[in-house]
């Protein structure tokens, strides 16, 4: 067990974040040394666990999300401590870490998993908000004297976001001539649009979980929109934005304008905007908003605030000083198919890190909460192999990519090349659409299925996995394959 000489403790494993993958990791190394002792080092007063496991098909997988106190892990695993002290530095020669209330840990193995910062317009701007996990209170009361925002950012956290506030006019700036571009193509975001003019179904069941907040950026570029990051806690899981209201001033549902392919120009103040009005004429609410954003377009909007849902970056930033890690082209800290850095002794896993092996053609890193879980779990045993000195080999959720979701209150799948990533022209798309019930998109290259979406209840999520997985050859078949009147299912049982 752990001991402790000059005030540094030494331990067995340290794991660093108490998000899915760090509490992923560290369980994974308790249950499997149990008279060693784990650490589980976080920034946050409450650590993330996986509830309602499902495994939908072979690699498909679905769960629930958990915040819980630190109490419930360790009542589980008696060899496991979590320790809640940010780490402010890592000595990786020294195999030493140091928190910000000054404590010191002597690792024999560790694996970071500190996961990402929302990225942010860097404005020192009290209109310009983000979204950060700490406490939904004031985002919730900020909108809810909003008459209108404008929301900037076309990823997951975006496409929720405009989807479920209601009450208030929406500006969406998207960079993108489709919604959703992170998952979605121009075909699939057409079918989603139309959810954007609906009343949103009453919610079943009220949420146990999320918190969501917005946080005004700190760090005060006068010009320029270049991107700033913010101290983070965990991120936030799937349902994030369920069980709080996300409603405006106003009365009614969704009342959202999609701006496509354009971004922020530039934000100005009330006073900016009556001196030098865009366009050189004034419009009729000139000097009546709080704020007023000219997008790239040409177009400007008055507003009550702006949020920006433009992406995370890797959460490095504790651990790169004085120690040589070599990082991902996005930013995170390089990891080699056991999960090992390019720093001795040092793991990492979840969105922290950046793949860095060969991927199967069927995989993609995107920072998502399936990844992290997988990843913090393969992590702990490419630890535990290395320890023991047993061969690993890359596990097999790495052969292809899933992902489960909801978007605009549709289950989303994704599997695969699911977008034709990496295909070039060298693919074809097959298609069927049923308005507000369906949409199935199937990526085809040489009569082999690399990739779908499927939108809705299709419940072709198990048979689609195995048709990618053993690369059939589907040419026979062609546009029947998405024939209604046939039960694919079935047939290829
Ligand atoms: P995190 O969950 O971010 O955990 C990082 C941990 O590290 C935290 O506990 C933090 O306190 C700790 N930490 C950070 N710095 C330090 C430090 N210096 N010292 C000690 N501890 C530290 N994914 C989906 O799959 N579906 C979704 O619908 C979805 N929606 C999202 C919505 C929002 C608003 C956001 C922000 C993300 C969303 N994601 C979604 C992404 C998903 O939440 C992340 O991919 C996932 O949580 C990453 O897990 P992680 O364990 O790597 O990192």
């Amino acid at each position: 067990m752990a001991c402790s000489t000059n005030s540094e403790k030494r331990v067995k494993f340290v794991v660093v974040g108490g998000g899915i993958a760090g509490v992923t990791c560290a369980e994974q190394l308790a249950s499997q040394f149990t008279s060693d002792s784990v650490v589980l080092l976080t920034a946050a007063p409450l650590v993330k666990t996986v509830t309602n496991y499902k495994r939908v098909a072979k690699i498909l997988e679905d769960f629930d999300v958990e915040e819980q106190p630190s109490s419930v892990l360790e009542g589980k695993y008696p060899n496991l401590k979590v320790i809640k002290s940010a780490v402010k530095t890592l000595q990786a020669e020294k195999h030493t870490l140091h928190t910000e209330n000054d404590r010191s840990f002597h690792y024999e193995k560790l694996c970071l998993c500190s996961g990402a910062k929302p990225k942010l317009l860097n404005r020192n701007n009290p209109h310009v908000l983000g979204i950060r996990d700490t406490d939904s209170a004031q985002f919730q009361k900020r909108l809810s004297t909003a008459r209108r925002i404008v929301v900037v950012g076309n990823g997951g956290i975006a496409l929720e976001l405009v989807y479920e506030v209601e009450g208030c006019e929406v500006i969406w700036a998207v960079k993108d001539e489709a919604i959703g571009n992170t998952f979605f193509d121009a075909g699939a975001s057409q079918f989603l649009i139309p959810s954007l003019a609906l009343d949103k179904p009453e919610k079943a069941m009220p949420c146990k979980r999320a918190r969501y907040t917005t946080e005004p950026v700190a760090d005060g570029a006068a010009a320029g929109m270049s991107e700033a990051t913010v101290e983070t806690g965990s991120a936030l899981g799937p349902d994030w934005h369920e069980g709080i209201s996300l409603r405006g001033a106003e009365k009614g549902s969704h009342n959202v304008t999609v701006e496509y392919q354009c971004g922020i120009k530039q934000i100005c103040t009330q006073q900016e905007i009556l001196q030098s009005p865009p366009g050189g004429s004034q419009s009729s609410d000139a000097g009546t908003w709080p704020v007023y954003v000219q997008l790239t377009n040409g177009k400007t909007y008055g507003c009550d605030f702006i949020v920006s849902a433009t992406g995370v970056v890797p959460n490095t930033q504790p651990f790169l000083h004085g120690n040589n890690f070599e990082l991902g082209t996005d930013g995170g800290l390089l990891v080699d198919d056991h999960m090992h850095t390019t720093v001795l002794d040092v793991f990492a896993a979840g969105d922290v890190c950046s793949a860095g092996w060969e991927p199967s053609p069927l995989w993609q890193q995107m920072r998502l909460w399936t990844q992290a879980r997988q990843m913090g779990w393969y992590a702990g045993r490419c630890i535990a192999a290395e320890v023991l000195e047993e061969p690993i080999e890359l596990d097999f959720c790495f052969e292809l990519f899933t992902h489960i979701t909801k978007f605009f209150n549709y289950k989303v799948v994704l599997l695969g090349k699911f977008n034709a990533q990496g295909l070039g022209q060298d693919h074809e798309l097959l298609l069927r659409c049923t308005k507000g019930h369906e949409y199935i998109k199937v990526v085809l290259s040489n009569g082999r299925m690399m990739g779908a979406v499927l939108i809705g209840e299709t419940e072709l999520e198990e048979t689609f996995e195995n048709l990618i997985l053993n690369q059939m050859d589907l040419s026979a078949y062609g546009e029947h394959l998405l024939d209604p009147n046939i039960d694919i299912e079935d047939y290829f049982d």
